[in-house]
């Protein structure tokens, strides 16, 4: 079985945009406790390297590693694990919310941000890009930086995320 719940969103948006080929090379981002790995190697991707502040239980077939991907030299070794260029940059990180507002806010955009910035350095010309986002954060900057970067970038609501959450999936498709 798939160790979160979160498996579902991912099947959901690769139903749709057929992100995960045989052969993909994949980094996911914010990966505990595994489930987007399980769901990246079920179809087919040759290499997957996932991070997470956590410990993830080991998934054979993947590289894991327990870190915090803002921290330097963090991006450099999950690109010596993948051995080439990714695919596919997934991310779901998201913090604990401290329930200020603004505070929450700023870290999901900053969240945002970097892992933006991985997948637009690392992706090869024509790879793809899914990140965690909140409907009502003003993810204006990177969603500008993400439309000049790639061909396609939408919001995904995945029937799979609760109703009531303001979760929503930027996918951003064929990087130039
Ligand atoms: N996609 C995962 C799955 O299917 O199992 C679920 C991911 S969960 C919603 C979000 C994760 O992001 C948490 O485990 C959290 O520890 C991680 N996270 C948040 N900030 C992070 C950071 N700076 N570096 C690495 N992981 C981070």
């Amino acid at each position: 079985g798939w160790r979160s719940r979160a498996a579902f969103k991912l099947i959901e948006i690769d139903d749709r945009f057929r992100l995960i080929k045989p052969g993909s090379r994949v980094i996911d981002l914010g990966a505990a406790p595994g489930g987007w790995v399980q769901v990246a190697l079920d179809r087919g991707a040759k290499a997957v390297v996932g991070v997470d502040l956590l410990m993830i239980e080991p998934i054979p077939g993947a590289e894991l590693i327990q870190a915090d991907f803002t921290h330097p030299g963090v991006a450099e070794q999950m690109m010596d694990l993948l051995g080439g260029q990714p695919d596919l940059v997934l991310s779901d990180m998201a913090h604990n919310t401290v329930g200020h507002r603004q505070t929450d806010h700023l870290k999901i955009i900053a969240l945002i941000e970097i892992a933006a910035d991985f997948a637009i350095r690392t992706l090869r010309p024509g790879g793809n890009f899914v990140s965690k986002n909140f409907q009502g954060g003003d993810a204006g900057g990177v969603l500008a930086r993400l439309r000049e970067e790639f061909e396609t970038v939408k919001y995904v609501k995945p029937a799979s995320s609760r109703k009531d959450s303001a979760e929503v999936f930027l996918v951003a498709l064929n990087k130039r």
